[in-house]
């Protein structure tokens, strides 16, 4: 590791300025993947701007409609929270299913999707719930906000503050594991929205997506056997030493099945 400044940030507002001022200043949420690039020198910040101290970015809130997750909220908050378990508890189930117990009592939201890993778990539920992202200077739909591998609409020195999900009819999460990190090969969110159907794949890809013909197909009918002979290509996908692209293909339809019947209960 290099060495650099350290800064507590006492306001969203404070947290602005420090980046503001430092181009090389990075934020720091639950160090869950800034600290492990920076140990390995693949991240090199001359300071890091510390967000664990700033309370108006925790929390969660429920008006029946829309929940809003602060960025600062770590995994374990939304395993364990009352109104995510009622409004949409595939979202808990997800937040359950990041890492380990460490991980998840670090980790936190707007760290994972400012990241935006290939494999990580959040973006399927940002994508796949349609939700808002907040900003300390805008709102960006979940459609604009991921751009491709480690890649966001972000703009430099910009914060997430929270994020906010509509609360869907139904929902299901379901992931096939890399076995050691416990990232997901292949993970695939699917929500029944009211106003239609959206799936989003998280794993198989450089960035997650979404499946038309899957949110087509299930918008008719809402049940497993809809999706279960939609098979996406494989070109494009990802392919390493745990799973080529071919299996990743034929992952997101097994997933996609298994996660509309989680919706289905
Ligand atoms: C062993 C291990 C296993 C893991 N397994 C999984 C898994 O199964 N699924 C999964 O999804 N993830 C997994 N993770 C990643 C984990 O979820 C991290 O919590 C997440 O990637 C980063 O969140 P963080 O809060 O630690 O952010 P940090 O590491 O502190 O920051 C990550 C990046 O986000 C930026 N950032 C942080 N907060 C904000 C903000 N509010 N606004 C703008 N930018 C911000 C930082 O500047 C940095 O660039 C794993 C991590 C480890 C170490």
């Amino acid at each position: 590791m290099y060495a650099f400044n350290y800064q507590k940030a006492k306001s969203v507002a404070d947290a602005a300025a420090a980046l503001a001022k430092n181009p090389d200043a990075k934020a720091l949420a639950g160090g869950q993947s800034l600290i492990a690039a920076m140990k390995l020198r693949l991240a090199a910040p001359a300071a890091v701007v510390d967000l664990g101290g700033v309370a108006e970015l925790r929390g969660i809130k429920s008006d029946g409609k829309n929940l809003v997750v602060g960025a600062m909220t770590r995994h374990s908050e939304v395993v364990f929270s009352d109104d995510v378990r009622k409004a949409i508890p595939a979202l808990a189930h997800l937040a359950g299913e990041i890492g380990d117990r460490m991980v998840r009592n670090m980790g936190t939201l707007g760290g994972s999707i400012a990241h935006n890993d290939p494999a990580a778990d959040y973006p399927a539920a940002v994508l796949g719930l349609g939700a808002t992202v907040e900003t300390n200077k805008r709102k960006i739909a979940a459609d604009d906000f991921f751009k491709g591998l480690y890649e966001t609409a972000l703009e430099p020195g910009e914060l997430i503050t929270s994020v906010s999900f509509p609360v869907p009819k139904r929902a299901g999460y379901v992931k096939f594991k890399q076995p050691a990190s416990r990232f997901a090969l292949v993970g695939v969110f699917v929500a029944d929205t009211g106003s239609g159907v959206r799936v989003a794949v998280t794993g198989a890809g450089p960035c997650v997506f979404r499946v038309p013909e899957m949110e087509k197909a299930l918008a008719s009918k809402f049940a497993p056997e809809s999706v279960a002979n939609i098979r996406i290509p494989d070109k494009g996908l990802n392919s390493d030493i745990h799973a080529s692209a071919e299996y990743r293909a034929h992952l997101v339809t097994v997933m996609a099945k298994r996660a509309v019947q989680a919706a289905l209960g």
